[in-house]
């Protein structure tokens, strides 16, 4: 485990000051700080950066990272890297070849926000690809954040998106499968979850973020998880950090996750630390804790980043300049 004095050194090092003005106390040196961080880059991260949710990450972060190395805005970046999980119908959590509510529908959820808390996000819309940029229209051509269902998909055809059918031959296997025993459990496992939420830090020292989902396979029709709530699956204040989760939406909007993680950061937390509590919080408000999977991802203004779980599985994929990696988030509880 890193101490938080090696880190300041490697954050030096990579030109990026990586002690916020927050982290320690005003009395303390970092040495005298010297709080263990638990995230650990296999080398410096520098400004601009990209961070994303899950092994998919790594390819969305690649598209993101042709708009933040050419100098564009973490906006464009995290729209452009989530489209890439969206439009994979391999992913059967994101997107198209997303698993179906319990019904057959492929209904997704998404939201997108920028470094003046513009937001704009859309839930319950069917058979088109992109959520995304549906939900960045929202944002920039609407006076509201959030349009839902039929109004949603209503104004998405409007701005020109087609009409895709969602379900691929193989997500429509599952979902027959699934209707053999038709249990409904819904739950997050290794099998049935995966959003992808984004956080970019751009050469501008302004941050972005996606959120865009599924949502949980086999769900009651008309089901929205966390992913297109503000504050709940994302939140971004420029003045401090973004954060973003994946895992059981109930319980992520319960306590409000993505808001709460920046809010700690306000407060002092590092990246790190705001996203233990998160997941303490996360805890302590559950009495049942079966597959009570929840994590979080969060990156400061300074581009320090954290992430955790409640269960043992969580990765999250960075990228920026020198290097691109998949690191495993600490976690509080083994399955
Ligand atoms: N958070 C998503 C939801 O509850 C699911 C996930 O991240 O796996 O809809």
């Amino acid at each position: 485990m890193k101490s938080r004095r090696e880190f300041i050194k490697i954050g030096t090092v990579g030109g990026v000051a990586l002690l916020s003005a927050n982290s320690c106390a005003a009395d303390q040196t970092p040495e005298e700080a010297n709080v263990p961080v638990d995230f650990e880059p296999s080398q410096p991260i520098t400004k601009p950066i990209v961070v994303s949710t899950w092994n998919h990450g790594l390819d969305a972060n690649k598209a993101a990272w042709t708009v933040l190395e050419a100098g564009g805005t973490a906006l464009d970046a995290v729209e452009k890297g989530v489209r890439v999980t969206e439009s994979d119908p391999e992913n059967t959590s994101v997107g198209l070849g997303g698993l179906p509510d319990r019904d057959g529908n492929v209904t997704l959820d998404a939201c997108i926000m920028d470094h003046h808390s513009n937001c704009g996000a859309v839930a319950y819309l069917q058979h088109i690809e992109n959520p995304i940029s549906v939900a960045r229209k929202v944002m920039e051509d609407t006076p509201h954040v959030l349009l839902a269902g039929d109004g949603a998909l209503e104004f998405a055809l409007d701005k020109g998106f087609k009409k895709t059918n969602l379900l691929t031959a193989k997500s429509k296997e599952a979902w027959e499968n699934w209707l053999k025993e038709s249990e409904y459990q819904p739950q997050i496992n290794s099998e049935n979850h995966d959003t992808i939420g984004m956080l970019a830090l751009d050469e501008e020292g302004n941050l972005a973020g996606a959120c865009t989902t599924s949502g949980m396979a086999y769900k009651l029709h008309g089901r929205v998880g966390d992913s297109p709530i503000i504050g709940a699956g994302l939140f971004v204040d420029n003045e401090v950090g973004a954060a973003c989760a994946t895992g059981v939406g109930e319980a992520v909007i319960r306590t409000a996750g993505s808001a709460i993680v920046v809010e700690l950061m306000r407060h002092g937390k590092t990246p790190q630390e705001a996203c233990e509590e998160a997941v303490a919080r996360i805890i302590s408000k559950h009495k049942d804790l079966t597959n009570m999977q929840v994590g979080f991802i969060a990156l400061d203004k300074n581009g320090n980043v954290g992430c955790h779980s409640v269960y043992a599985g969580f990765n999250i994929a960075l990228r920026d300049k020198n290097h691109e990696e998949m690191v495993d988030a600490k976690y509080e509880k083994e399955w």
